[in-house]
């Protein structure tokens, strides 16, 4: 009864990547030739077993196995070898622009590392896959809300201090147990006064009035994940109003349990209720799962045909921070069916 995934013609969409984490895209191949250039033991000898060991069971087995990952990242080279590697694979599944977050709270507040150091060799690792596959990328600093608004202002003063060309946006990267009694509207009055753009995760596990607020409070422009919205109806029409993506992220939701499993999840109502969807891998080794395993998700689930395809494709270059003479000609090579 499933029709088979149009895995060549899905490829060939020219598309981009909006949610994905840098330090949570690392393959074990880089793992493990991290791990020996910095003298760290691997918690398994070799792929198939980092592979075994990254099925986790768990958010605090999750997070254990992304901070271990973290713990990898050191200098700069390291940065640009996995943003590098990340976008010669996206590459190869006709990614022609990632938009990556990075977790710049942790970097800079947690760890307190030398975030010129780590943007500078992502932005190596950035231009040198640029000038041999051509792939565009662009860079969203997070901030994390568990630390507080004073540490988010702190990570702030860093990220906006550095102005990076491909520094295109600051994002919200977690979860909303303290938004309402801090105020981190006021860092994203700071971003956009800094002509940066603001987006937000919001609605994965927690409600719908998470993707409100991200939308009034912090301004953002588009949603990661907001699966979470689905439960009120006000907070959908909000984002089909005011035309703000939702950046969905389907195995990623079933791995941390955001949804019961595949087959339940929302996006097949997300698109009938006219919310513009663009599909991405999140942390995808960590979920078994890449960009377009995520298009086969959305085929299956939603009963799309190539058509349907196309349209998740295109919404994923119409709603990038792609400058629009780029995203033209992505869509231009998109309607003659050639891989850009
Ligand atoms: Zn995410």
């Amino acid at each position: 009864m499933t029709r088979p995934f149009p895995r060549a013609a899905a490829r060939a969409l020219p598309k981009a990547e909006l949610h994905v984490h840098l330090e949570g895209s690392v393959d074990p191949t880089t793992m493990l030739s991290l791990a020996e250039r910095h003298g760290v033991s691997p918690p398994a000898p070799d792929e198939a077993g980092l592979r075994g060991w990254l099925h986790f069971d768990g958010f605090p087995d999750f997070l254990e196995r992304y901070f271990w990952i973290c713990g990898l990242l050191r200098d700069r080279d390291d940065f640009a070898l996995i943003a590098d590697t990340y976008l010669r694979s996206a590459h190869a599944q006709g990614v022609v622009h990632v938009e990556f977050h990075v977790s710049s709270s942790y970097h800079i507040v947690e760890r307190e590392a030398d975030w010129s150091e780590i943007l500078g060799g992502i932005v190596e690792g950035c231009d040198r896959a640029e000038a041999e596959t051509g792939i565009s990328s662009l860079l969203i600093p997070d901030l994390s809300p568990h630390l507080g608004a004073a540490a988010a202002h702190r990570a702030l003063d860093v990220v906006l201090a550095e102005r990076d060309p491909r520094v295109i946006a600051v994002g919200m990267g977690g979860p909303s147990d303290n938004w309402p009694e801090e105020d981190f509207a006021s860092a994203f009055v700071r971003v956009r006064d800094a002509g940066l753009h603001t987006v937000s995760h919001a609605g994965e596990h927690g409600p719908a009035w998470e993707v409100r607020h991200a939308v009034e409070e912090f301004g953002a422009e588009r949603i990661q994940h907001g699966i979470g919205a689905m439960d009120d109806p006000a907070v959908v029409a909000l984002l089909v109003e005011r035309g703000i993506a939702c950046d969905v992220c389907p195995a990623s939701n079933v791995a941390l349990a955001a949804v019961p499993s595949i087959d339940v999840h929302p996006l097949p109502a997300m698109l009938d209720a006219g919310i513009t969807v663009t599909l991405g891998s999140d942390d995808p080794p960590l979920f078994a799962t890449d960009l377009l395993a995520e298009y086969e998700h959305a085929w299956n689930l939603c009963g799309l045909d190539e058509a349907g395809l196309r349209a998740l494709a295109e919404n994923s270059l119409v709603e990038s921070f792609a400058d629009r003479a780029r995203i033209d000609g992505w869509r231009a090579a998109g309607s003659g069916g050639n891989e850009s």
